[in-house]
C-alpha cells in the first residue's frame, strides 16, 4: 500500500431539487483505500507521520462499529505494524467493521467507557517497557493531523469550482469529532471566502459538540497559518442527533433507500444518512431556496451493509 498516491475524490450532481436548489455530492466514501471515507483520508496522514517520527506501533480507540478502527487496523496490517485498539465494551455487538478489524489481526482490549482513558495510558506505558515507540491517534482520527486531511478536501472543492464553473453557497455534512468540519472551516478561513460551512451533528450536542471543532479550528489555525477565526464561525447543528450516537428513526431509512434508489449511492443511518435527512430538514426549516448544495459523503460504507435487511423491510 503506498501512502503517498495523491488521491482525490469525484464531485456529481443528485437527483435531489428540494426548494429548487442544485444538490452535488462530494463522493469521499470512494476514496480508494479501505472502504474510503474521512478515516481513510485522516488515516493516510497519520500514518506519514507515524513513520516519520519513527514509531513503530499503533494505539487508538474506537467502538465495535467505528469506520476509524477499521482503517487504521488495515493500512497497519499491510505495513506490519502492531495495532492496539481500546473499545468500549458498551458498544461491541459484532459489525462489519468489527468484522475486518479482527481480520486485519488488531489486538482489541475492552473496558467500560469510564475507563477508556486509563486504560489507554496502561497499554501506550506497557508497549514501551516492552520497547516499543507507540503512536497514539485520538478517537475519530482527532487532531491537527486529521483536520489537515480535510483542509485538503476544501482545496479539492475549490479545484472542482474553478474547472466546473459551479459556486456552492452551502456545504454540509456530517459532524461527530469535529475533525472534519475544523478542516473545512479552515480551508475557509485560508481562503478568505464567505459559504456556509454546516455540520449536522450525528452525537453531540452545543456546547460541547460547536467548542471542540472551534477548538480544533484554532489549534490548527495557530500551528499551519497566522490567521484568527471569528467567535461565530462554527455552525454545528445539533437539532438531528434524536437519542444520540447509533440512533435513527424511519425518516431517516426513508432517506437512505431514496437516494439508495435515485443515485445509487448509500449512506448509513449513523453518520451520513442520518446527516442527510438533517440537511433536508434544516434547509425546509430555514427556508433555504434556488442555492447551490454540496454534501460531503464521509463514508461509513460497511455501516450501510449492516442495515441493509432493515432497509429491505422499510416502506
Ligand atoms: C467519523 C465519521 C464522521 C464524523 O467525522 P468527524 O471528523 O469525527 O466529525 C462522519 N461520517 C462518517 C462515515 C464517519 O465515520
Amino acid at each position: 500500500m503506498d501512502l503517498n498516491n495523491n488521491l482525490t475524490t469525484p464531485i456529481q450532481k443528485l437527483s435531489e431539487n428540494l426548494n429548487n436548489n442544485s444538490f452535488f455530492i462530494k463522493r469521499d466514501d470512494l476514496f480508494p483505500i479501505s472502504f474510503g471515507g474521512n478515516k481513510a483520508r485522516k488515516a493516510l496522514l497519520f500514518f506519514k507521520d507515524l513513520f516519520a517520527k519513527g514509531s513503530d506501533c499503533i494505539v487508538t480507540y474506537g467502538s465495535s462499529s467505528s469506520n476509524h478502527c477499521r482503517v487504521i487496523a488495515n493500512i497497519a496490517a499491510a505495513k506490519g505494524i502492531p495495532c492496539h485498539i481500546i473499545s468500549p465494551t458498551k458498544s461491541s455487538s459484532p459489525t462489519s467493521n468489527s468484522k475486518m478489524i479482527n481480520l486485519f489481526g488488531a489486538t482489541i482490549t475492552k473496558c467500560p467507557v469510564s475507563k477508556v482513558s486509563t486504560t489507554i495510558e496502561n497499554k501506550i506505558n506497557e508497549l514501551k517497557l516492552k520497547g516499543f515507540n507507540p503512536y497514539f491517534i485520538q478517537g475519530g482520527g482527532h487532531g491537527d493531523v486529521g483536520t489537515q486531511s480535510y483542509v485538503n478536501v476544501y482545496e479539492e472543492i475549490l479545484d472542482y469550482e474553478k474547472s466546473s464553473g459551479v459556486y456552492f453557497d452551502y456545504i454540509f455534512h456530517t459532524s461527530g469529532t469535529g475533525t472534519t468540519q475544523a478542516g473545512l472551516i479552515c480551508g475557509k478561513v485560508i481562503n478568505g471566502d464567505k459559504r456556509e460551512i454546516i455540520g449536522i451533528s450525528n452525537a453531540r450536542k452545543n456546547p460541547y459538540g460547536g467548542q471542540v471543532v472551534m477548538d480544533s479550528v484554532k489549534s490548527y489555525l495557530s500551528k499551519q497559518h497566522n490567521s484568527s477565526v471569528e467567535s461565530n464561525a462554527i455552525t454545528f447543528i445539533d437539532d438531528y442527533v434524536l437519542d444520540g450516537y447509533g440512533s435513527y428513526n424511519h425518516s431517516v431509512l426513508l432517506t437512505i433507500r431514496d437516494l439508495l434508489i435515485s443515485d445509487g449511492i448509500p449512506v448509513d443511518a449513523t453518520y451520513t444518512g442520518k446527516a442527510f435527512w438533517g440537511m433536508k430538514e434544516y434547509i425546509k426549516r430555514n427556508s433555504i431556496f434556488n442555492k447551490k448544495i454540496l454534501f460531503i459523503h464521509t463514508g461509513g460504507t460497511p455501516l450501510f451493509f449492516d442495515k441493509l435487511e432493515e432497509l429491505r423491510n422499510e416502506r
